[in-house]
Parts: C-alpha cells; structure tokens; sequence
C-alpha cells in the first residue's frame, strides 16, 4: 500500500480540503514512494489561522522554556534516528549512510538554538545620566518556511529552529517532493516533545498553489524561502507588495579554487568530494573548480582517476545515489548536451548510460569538463547534478577575477599552503561563506547566506536569530 502524506495543522493530521494527492517517487526506483496531499488556499488559510492563534503563549514563553522544548527535539530525533533516515531515504535517494547524518543535523539545529536562545538579548545603549535606552528583540509572528527537496529535513530544521527559538510560530511548507520527514518532525514535537499544538504547523502541496498562497496570506509576517533563484524571484514580488520581511537562500555555481603551492593530495579529494556529494544536489557545491594553469593538466588527471573509485548506484556501499527528482534528471542530461555543443572536453561521465544495477532508478555517472571557458552556459548555470567544470587561470589575480564572474555569490573555497594568499583572496571573494583547504568546512554555528543572486538574509549561527526577529528601541527619559 502507498503511504499517504497529510497536512500537520493545530497538533493534527488534517486531508486536504479538496481531497487532492500528488504522487511522490522513490529516486532509487523510479516508483511511486507516497501520495501528499495538495494543499490550496483553504489549507494554507486554516495552517496560518492555528499558527496566529498559538502565537500569544508562545511568545510570551521564557525563552528557557521554549529551549528546552527545542531541545527535547534534539534528543527524539537522535532516538528516532533511523526511522527519520529511512524516510529520507525513500524520498530523496540519498545513500543509506548519509541519511542519519542528515538527521544529526537536523537535531544540531534544535541542540544550537535550543541553548542559544538564553543568551540571545537586547542591549543597553548608552545616552548618558538623563536617559535609559535599550532594544528588545521581538517575534514576527507565523512565519513561513518554504524548503526544498535536496536537504528535505536539514533544512526544514535550519528554518524552524531558530524561528521557534525566538517565539515565532511556524508554517512549514516542504517541497511536493519530498514531504514526509518534515510531517513527521511536526508530529514528534507536539507527540514527544511538548510543543503546543498551532506552534509548527505543515502544509504540503506544490508551491505554485500552496506556497505562492502562503507567502500571500496577510497573517504571514515573515517568509523564509530556501530554493531556486526563479521561485526567489517571484516571491520577492509578492513580498515587495506586502513589504513582508524576507530571507531568500537561492542556488549557487560555487568556485573551488587551487593554487599551486596547494597540498595536491588533498585538493584532489576535496575537489572531488566538493562535486560529488549528495550527487552534486546541493546550493554549496564547488561546481567550477580553478585550477592554476602550471598544475591544470597533472590535476585533471588526478580527478579522473579518483573518480573512478566513485561508486554510484542503489547499493549501501555507494558515495553516489540518485537525482531526486525525475525532471532533475531531464535537466542533468540537457546539460549534458548543451556542454558539448559549447565545445566542452569530457575527461569523464557526461552520458546519461545506465548501469544494470541501476535499473529504472535516476542514477548518474559523476561528471568532469575541462576546456572550459567562463562564458559558457556549463560555467554559469547551475546544473545542480553531478558535474563539475574546470577552468584554468594564471595567477592570484585571474583567479579572483573568474571566481567573480557570475550571478551568484553562495561559496568559495580556496586551497593553498599561502596563508597571506588565502586571507586575500578571501577577502575579494564575493560570496557569503569562503571554506580554506576543506571544502564545506563549519557546521550549525557558521552563518550562511548569499551574495548576488544566491539571495540575502542568514541562516545558522547567531545571524540566524537576527533574521528571526525585529528590533524594538525603547528609551526614557529619567
Ligand atoms: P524550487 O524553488 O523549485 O522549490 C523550493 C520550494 O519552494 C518548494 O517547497 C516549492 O514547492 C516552493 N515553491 C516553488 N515555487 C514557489 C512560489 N512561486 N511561491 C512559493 N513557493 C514556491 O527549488 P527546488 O528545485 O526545490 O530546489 C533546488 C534549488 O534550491 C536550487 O537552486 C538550490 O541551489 C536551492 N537551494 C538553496 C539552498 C541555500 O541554502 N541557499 C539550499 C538548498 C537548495
């Protein structure tokens, strides 16, 4: 039997208002994985309606009470750990070994925010003897979390942490792909872990209906939006409207950038793992690695043959799973063509072929492009797959100019035994996490976000919390 996903709203599994399901697939077959319910208007309406309701008490919670309940979070996932993995599995193809991980994570968020609310406070500003003056941070409201289908219950928990930490309710609309795991998070707060009912609330659907209606609902006062540049886009304009707070965290065509007098062994396996992991679906990952012209042809090579370890497929003992999603996929391969008729050279991958063991499943071989120029749709568009693209440069200046040349601004890494070298560029990076000699270094407490079109506003660390809150200046005359 297929299960079925519905909306989480006021502590209970509710259908949908018309009684529509979208199919979700598992990435590994091809197969239906669950039905989830497609939200409209009256759902999303009935969503925000419980999360305005249970704002009052929560808000006014102290801020202990509310962190030990995130908290308690932290520790029912950790317990949890291989349902909710098994479930992340199922509906983003991730390999078996990276799911609990994705779980850890996601306790992370509730451990971090859970504890850091304590010492999250106003300040005292100083106006001399006749005046006390200080500021107070304040709750929004409910709060939208609209998340993507790459890091369903990571980023689903990097939003609503911190949004509940501070006070705020919370309206959660994972992607239509990947739903189950964020109903799930809802139930086990309200069921284990005492959060009030209303407080975390879910509905599901497309985000053509039931996000655009979120984001539009006057009782929202603030949008977190993790996704594509186009969705970005067009809740910008309904926001613009409404003047509604936002933080968007859009996609990314990260530079990786190695410098000669970089440690080679490591670089390569950084390289490697900066393209690969997640089969490259993920906003961070180092897709357009630079590599200086001196060590460009000896590096390439070394790609190659550590790729070829690379295991992909359904099996336990695989780094690669599949594309999530069917029309991911699609557009994968599109890419595919696309580099080749700009002239691209591949050194490995770049064809849709299947494996036996594969199946019907959406698997793809890790992909390597050299002879590429930055002018090229394979070096500006993010593909969001795995595959990677290798652009030669000169010298520390060259190499700045083409990390630079994009639309987006979401990472960096750079790799060097040069520390001047690696404080400099990092400086004239534009991009709004720079990673040295570790690509994807740091972890909950280190603040993300974009330059660019990769969006603006922060998540994780301390910044988070800002972003969650407005300030309020209070000041009297003695
Ligand atoms: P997407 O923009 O299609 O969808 C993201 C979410 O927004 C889904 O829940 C979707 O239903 C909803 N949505 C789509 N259009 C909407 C609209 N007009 N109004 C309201 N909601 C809408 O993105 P995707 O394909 O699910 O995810 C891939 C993208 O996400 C990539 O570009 C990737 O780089 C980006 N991403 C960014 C980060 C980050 O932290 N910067 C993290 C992960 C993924």
């Amino acid at each position: 039997m297929v299960n079925r996903w519905n909306h989480f709203i006021n502590g209970v599994e509710c259908s949908p208002e018309k009684g529509e399901y979208l199919n979700s697939y598992t990435p590994q077959t091809g197969k239906v994985f669950a039905e989830v319910a497609d939200g409209t208007v009256e759902d999303v309406n009935a969503a925000v309606v419980s999360a305005s309701q249970a704002f009052q008490d929560w808000q006014e919670k102290r801020p202990i009470e509310r962190g030990r309940i995130l908290l308690s979070i932290a520790t029912k996932l950790r317990e949890n750990v291989q349902e909710f993995a098994r479930l992340e599995s199922s509906e983003t193809g991730k390999p078996v070994w990276q799911s609990p991980l994705e779980i850890e994570g996601a306790a992370a968020y509730f451990e971090y925010y859970g504890g850091l609310v304590n010492l999250f406070q106003g300040e005292k500003i100083d106006l001399g003897g006749n005046y006390h003056s200080y500021t107070i941070r304040e709750p929004y409201g409910p709060i939208a979390v609209i998340t993507p289908w790459n890091a369903p219950i990571n980023q689903a928990a990097r939003g609503i942490a911190p949004a509940l930490a501070v006070g705020n309710t919370v309206v959660a609309k994972p992607s239509e792909f990947t739903s189950a795991t964020t109903v799930n998070l809802a139930k086990l707060a309200l069921e284990e872990c005492g959060i009030p009912k209303g407080v975390f609330n879910v509905v599901l659907g497309e985000g053509k209906k039931a996000g655009i209606e979120l984001v539009k609902h006057p009782n929202i006062k603030k949008v977190a939006f993790t996704g594509s540049v186009r969705a970005g886009q067009e809740i910008g304009r309904i926001a613009a409207e409404r003047i509604l707070p936002l933080t968007l965290e859009l996609g990314g065509k990260s530079p990786n950038i190695v410098f000669e007098d970089a440690d080679l062994r490591g670089s390569i396996g950084g390289a490697i793992r900066a393209f690969i992991l997640n089969a490259g679906q993920i906003c961070l990952a180092g897709t357009r690695l630079l590599v200086q012209e001196s060590i460009h042809d000896s590096f390439v090579k070394g790609l190659v043959a550590g790729v070829a370890n690379v295991k992909v497929g359904p099996e336990p003992d695989c780094q690669v799973g599949p594309i999530t999603t069917h029309s991911q996929y699609e557009r994968v391969c599109n890419f595919f063509d696309i580099a080749v008729s700009e002239g691209a050279k591949i050194e490995c991958g770049g064809t849709p072929e299947k494996k036996d063991s594969w199946g019907e499943g959406w698997f793809l071989p890790p992909t390597i492009y050299s002879g590429v120029t930055s002018d090229m749709r394979i070096a500006q568009e993010e593909i969001f797959g795995p595959v990677l693209v290798v652009i030669p440069f000169k010298d520390e200046e060259d190499a700045i100019r083409i990390a630079n040349d994009t639309e987006y601004g979401l990472a960096a890494g750079i790799w060097t035994n040069n520390l001047g070298r690696a404080h400099r560029v990092a400086r004239k990076i534009q991009a709004g996490q720079i990673y040295v000699n570790e690509y994807q270094a740091g972890g909950v407490e280190t603040p993300l976000g974009g330059y660019k079109k990769s969006g603006y506003g922060r998540e994780k660390g301390i910044e988070s919390l800002h972003c969650y809150t407005q300030l309020k200046c209070v000041t009297m005359k003695i």
